[in-house]
């Protein structure tokens, strides 16, 4: 089988990783496989549905043309620095250029030990890769930057967790690996021109523009921000919380990375945590924003050396008002993108003041799902008022906020008609429901694929309404209660 890597990781960074090979594994499977993404790689599905490919993609067999390797990198992790993090059950297999010409990573999850392992087994577990598999593909088709799933391979291995766990391996693809962690750890080690490298390599591989401009680490630094504010308000604009935003888990390409105790919100809730470990609420819903400029900053904090070697004092200075900009470009993003879920095509000055009252209204208590909250908004707009307001418990509040969205959408150019549809192009009725993932995972578990499959098929297609899926659009039932999530092992 022809994979057609270019490896330029492996070939241009020696220093930034170690080569390693993947575990042998008793019986390598594959349990699901991406076709659309495998052909968009160039990649036979066929063939990598078969023993050979199944052992490529655990890890445990590097296919022909592969450098596999674990990266090193640091990170904050919950505001607390670790000086050497890395993959430590993940390997870089190695990097294709798609259809499309875009250079991608192809990278395993769960592949066993490497010298970044510190005291982890290097693997991982049936339920989380399919999580990660279900996240990466359902943020996708909301049209947010993410990384994705192209396997799920079981390994034939028992692993102890909780208790027994079926061994598994996720075969991910991203446009890059590159993390604020792995500038962290060169930083952090006062390796300025290893600093420099990864700079110079990060604008090659995601901003070639910027290559042989005087101020291009400044450059980078501005790309990043732009690309982590609108990321970030794609998330709150679609209720998502990642769950654990550490500076090893924001990527410098801009996609979201490594789903683990991420879960998306019922009701509107800035405060909003599932996170089984996340006791002070740090990486909360509404926290996410002012978060990201965190690390943002301890991004900023690895380049003060590249952007003036001889003068740091004027390097923070310009870093700093570059890094202040994030707040103006963040809520712009979400500005606009809270426009065009109310179905606004024109902008206001006023608008803000409309948006806040509705999330007044929303984190008021009186139980709107925020999802299905914004599709019957939609059939207000088209003349039906009552699906909306019964989704509230006391819709009092929203009646009152009403006549000035009333009256706003009366200065809009476009028929109702219009409006309504471009606000079922923006507003999902399909998002991984907590208790859908859960009921699809302990399926899996369990060994029928099929809530997995279906779930998978209606998140593939978010915007759309579809037969026989009422239930995906549904909240949790009652009786599901408050939900937790664990970080994926
Ligand atoms: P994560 O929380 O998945 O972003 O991982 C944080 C760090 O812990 C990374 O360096 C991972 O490689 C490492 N890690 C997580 N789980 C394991 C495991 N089971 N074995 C070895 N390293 C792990
Ligand atoms: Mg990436
Ligand atoms: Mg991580």
């Amino acid at each position: 089988m022809n994979w057609s890597f270019d490896n330029t990781f492996a070939r241009d960074m020696e220093g930034f990783y170690t080569s390693w090979q993947g575990a042998e594994v008793p019986q390598p499977a594959v349990l699901r496989l991406n076709e659309e993404l495998a052909r968009e790689l160039g990649l036979d599905p066929e063939q990598l549905d078969s023993a050979e490919g199944a052992a490529a993609l655990a890890g445990s067999h590097a296919p022909e043309g592969a450098d596999p390797l674990a990266m090193v990198y640091a990170g904050h992790q919950f505001g607390g620095f670790s000086a050497q993090l890395g993959d430590g059950r993940a390997l870089l297999l190695g990097e294709i250029v798609d259809s499309r010409g875009q250079r991608r990573d192809l990278h395993l999850k769960g592949s066993g030990r490497t010298p970044y392992s510190r005291g982890g087994d290097g693997k991982a577990v049936l339920g989380p890769v399919l999580r990660e598999y279900l996240f990466g593909e359902a943020m996708h088709a909301l049209g947010i930057p993410t990384t994705r799933a192209l396997a799920a391979v079981t390994t034939g291995e028992a692993i102890v967790r909780d208790g027994k766990e079926s061994g598994a391996v996720l075969a991910r693809v991203a446009a890059s690996h590159l993390r604020v962690g792995t500038f962290q750890y060169f930083a952090a080690q006062g390796e300025s021109e290893k600093v420099r490298q990864l700079a110079d390599y990060s604008i090659a591989r995601h901003h070639p523009e910027l290559a042989g401009q005087d101020d291009r680490y400044l450059g980078l630094f501005r790309a990043v921000r732009d690309a982590q504010a609108a990321l970030v308000a794609q998330w709150l604009l679609v209720g998502f919380v990642h769950g654990v935003m550490n500076t090893d888990n924001m990527t410098i390409s801009g996609e979201t990375i490594d789903y683990g105790p991420c879960a998306f919100i019922d009701r509107y809730d800035p405060k909003a945590v599932f996170s089984s470990i996340d006791h002070q609420g740090r990486y909360a819903y509404g926290n996410q924003p002012m978060i990201a400029q965190w690390n943002l900053a301890r991004l900023a904090e690895t380049l003060i050396p590249l952007v003036d070697p001889d003068n740091h004092e004027a390097a923070i200075e310009v870093l700093g008002a570059e890094l202040d900009v994030y707040r103006e470009a963040y809520r712009e993003h979400w500005l606009a993108g809270m426009r065009t879920k109310l179905g606004l095509a024109s902008a206001q000055e006023s608008d803000i003041d409309l948006v806040q009252g509705l999330l007044a209204v929303m984190g008021g208590g009186q139980g709107a799902d925020y999802t299905r909250f914004f599709r019957a908004l939609a059939e207000l707009v088209r003349g039906d008022a009552e699906s909306v307001r019964a989704l509230f418990d006391e819709p009092g509040a929203f009646d009152a906020w009403l006549p000035a969205y009333q009256a706003r959408l009366a200065q809009e150019d476009r028929t109702p008609g219009e409006m309504a549809e471009s606000m079922d192009r923006a507003n999902p009725l399909y998002i991984p429901r907590n208790h859908l993932v859960e009921e699809a995972l302990d399926a899996a578990r369990g060994g029928d694929m099929a809530p997995f499959d279906r779930l998978l098929e209606v998140l593939s297609d978010p915007f759309n309404e579809q037969p026989d899926a009422e239930r995906y659009a549904l909240g949790a039932p009652p009786d599901f209660g408050k939900h937790v999530t664990y970080c994926g092992t």
